[in-house]
């Protein structure tokens, strides 16, 4: 009997192929409703085996239906989602095909060699400290969660309290620092940690967003005991960066603090030579959260968490080894001293592939290109009638604004999304309706920043004619 019937297989693979040749014609929004999606899906479970084939099929119909939005195509610019590099789709269909335990160097070697390269040729590309230590959790939540719980051990374990032992009742209290404008996840982190995050001590920020030294220094002066600053390269709706380098200087003046720094998709800019220089001194800080779906443009999921101090980093995530898994020999990596997961899939070997493919030059192009077609964006909407522009382009997020109605802004978006032909999604900065432009993705070209234009300008007549 062969252990392989490879219908379908052969089936996703040419819906896969199909849905990414033609990605760039397709809706950029989902077109399907819950209710004809849970009408595809739904029905009892089936009473017994139905052909692996027709179930392969229906997910295909998923796709062809409308129920799966271009989120990865070309002229998709909402949240911060990037696309998937062809080369690292199919290490991620290897992924699967191979199903390692990507745990343990015994019990995947070949995965647990390329996790290793890729983690130092991310310590290399951001130019970080020799020896940092790199996990790949799910994101870069999970990122922040296993960076956190490293400072916590590093600062408790100062002080002679063993937090992984006994917890956080009874121990010296530790603060929290994290500017005005930090990602929600810095708080969902802290909340799994059992800090709470309203224990946050919050630091007022400048216009742009970005946390304000001067203001740090104040907050520093009231935190008697160790501390905990959280900074931000990247703000999700700006691409503001914090002055992570200055800060560094003036927390690292005690020896008592860890600076994290959240940056899931900002930190990308120090693979850039032209774009390095914005987050000068960001190397100083104790550890780093980024994620590979976004900028990188891998599959998801995929994080990168960071750290300056590999012994903190480890002792906070793996105790003591069960009597059935074996210590690694010298220089064989066991991803379970750098993630929060026990059992986890070799989500590394995609970043490993993409890297390897577009090399150092490779990915600062990248880079540099995302925001290029950003400022073209720019440049296309500055002067029309009825678009505020509402930051200065650092990095590869804009904002705009159209009149001084939120309704008229929320409108547009709302019909721009309905075309179909581009995605860009709304927020709210400093108390005002606005539409963030985001772009993260390789398959991006000047021709969709530009088709993309029009659809902006034409919803805004519409809207505005009435
Ligand atoms: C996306 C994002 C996160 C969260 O990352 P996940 O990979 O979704 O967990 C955190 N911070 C910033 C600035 C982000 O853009």
């Amino acid at each position: 009997m062969t252990h392989l019937d490879s219908a379908p297989l052969d089936l996703a693979y040419r819906q896969a192929v199909d849905y990414l040749a033609g990605i760039g014609n397709r809706p950029a929004g989902a077109t399907a409703d819950l209710g004809h999606l849970l009408k595809l899906f739904g029905g009892p479970l089936p009473p017994g085996p139905v052909p692996a084939e027709d179930t392969v099929e229906l997910l295909g119909r998923a796709a062809a239906e409308g129920g799966i939005p271009a989120a990865s195509g070309p002229r998709f610019f909402g949240y911060v989602t990037g696309g998937t590099l062809p080369v690292a789709v199919a290490a991620d269909w290897l992924v699967a095909a191979w199903d390692q335990t990507a745990s343990l160097y015994n019990l995947s070697p070949a995965i647990a060699v390329a996790e290793h390269v890729a983690a130092r040729w991310v310590v290399e590309l951001f130019d970080l400290p020799a020896g940092t230590s790199v996990g790949f959790p799910t994101g870069c939540t999970m990122a922040h969660m296993t960076a956190l719980a490293a400072a916590r051990h590093h600062l408790l374990g100062r002080l002679g309290w063993d937090v992984e032992n006994d917890g956080l009742r009874g121990a010296p209290e530790v603060h929290l620092v994290g500017g005005a404008q930090r990602h929600m996840t810095i708080d969902m982190a802290l909340r799994y940690l059992g800090f709470g995050s309203g224990n946050v001590k919050v630091v007022p920020v400048d216009g742009a967003g970005r946390m304000r030294p001067d203001a740090l220094a104040e907050t520093l002066a009231g935190c008697d005991g160790p501390v905990i600053v959280c900074t931000q390269v990247g703000d999700v709706n700006s691409g503001a960066i914090d002055p992570v380098g200055e800060i560094c200087d003036i927390v690292h003046r005690r020896d008592d603090a860890w600076v994290h720094v959240d940056g899931a998709f900002g930190l990308w800019a120090k693979a850039s030579p032209a774009l390095r220089p914005l987050v000068a001194g960001v190397e100083k800080a104790d550890s780093w959260a980024s994620d590979a779906h976004k900028w990188l443009n891998v599959p998801y999921d995929c994080g990168i968490v960071m750290v300056a101090h590999p012994e903190a980093h480890r002792a906070a995530m793996l105790n003591e080894r069960a009597g059935y898994l074996p210590a690694p020999a010298d220089g064989e990596r066991d991803a379970i001293e750098w993630v929060p997961d026990f059992s986890r899939r070799a989500r590394s070997l995609p970043v490993y592939a993409a890297l390897r493919t577009l090399g150092r030059s490779g990915v600062a192009e990248l880079v540099d290109r995302c925001c290029a077609l950003v400022r073209r964006f720019r440049d296309g909407l500055a002067g029309v009638p009825g678009v505020e522009l509402l930051n200065d382009v650092v990095l590869n997020q804009l904002m705009v604004r159209f009149g001084d109605d939120d309704a008229v802004t929320r409108e547009v978006i709302a019909r721009i999304q309905r075309s179909g032909v581009c995605w860009f999604g709304g927020t709210t900065w400093y108390g005002r309706a606005a539409m963030r432009i985001s772009l993260v993705n390789w398959r991006t070209t000047e021709q969709d920043v530009d088709r993309s234009l029009e659809v902006v300008k034409d919803a805004l007549a519409a809207v505005t004619a009435g």
